[in-house]
């Protein structure tokens, strides 16, 4: 096992065709959009709810808690960087109130469309807007979906905690680090 220390991984850029993406109405809040990061041919695809800043107030690149957490995990499990590529439901940062459901239904057809171009072999959905949003359907959660596999759009399809709820209640951290075995054991086999 490596010593843990967080990287800034490197961001994919937007397709030109939606740089300028003003479907959802999410440009209204004014954050910039983040189409995803890491490997962009990873064969496990982490599905979040909405990027988070990349920068400071200074404009500075920096890893948020999102990040530092989720790769921690990674480093316990021995998966790499290399392995992983995190995109989002939302492709923009939400600032304030606005239509969530709609809004997510619109950019989802975004992500089938990155899937589908990137075909990975795994996908992990971490935090229950993730889940909800990516398995459409409101009624499950993380709770009553973890440890275990499901095909979604096609594709295996696991789910675990949010890794900002995990550093909000650190006795979820033993579950987030089975779940993150349980995927790293498939991935390995
Ligand atoms: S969040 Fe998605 S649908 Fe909304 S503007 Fe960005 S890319 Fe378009």
């Amino acid at each position: 096992m490596t010593e843990f220390c967080p990287t800034i991984w490197p961001e994919e850029q937007t397709p030109d065709q939606l740089k300028h993406c003003r479907d959802c109405g999410l440009y209204q809040h004014g954050t910039r959009m983040v189409w995803g990061e890491g490997n962009p041919m990873a064969p496990i695809l982490i599905v979040l709810d909405n990027p988070g800043a990349r920068e400071d107030r200074e404009n500075k690149p920096y890893i948020c808690g999102t990040r530092h957490t989720l790769q921690r995990a990674l480093n316990e499990v021995g998966l790499t960087a290399n392995d992983i590529y995190v995109t989002y439901i939302l492709k923009r940062r939400p600032t304030k109130a606005y239509d969530k459901n709609r809004t997510r239904e619109i950019c989802r057809n975004h992500l089938i469309e990155q899937l589908n171009e990137k075909t990975p072999q795994l996908i992990v959905c971490l935090g229950n807007v993730a889940v909800q949003s990516f398995f459409q359907n409101s009624e499950v959660d993380v709770k009553s979906l973890r440890g275990s596999f499901h095909t979604i759009h096609g594709y295996e399809t696991t789910v675990a905690y949010h890794p900002l709820a995990v550093r909000r209640r650190p006795n979820l951290w033993h579950y987030f680090i089975d779940d993150w075995k349980l995927i790293a054991e498939r991935y390995f086999k």
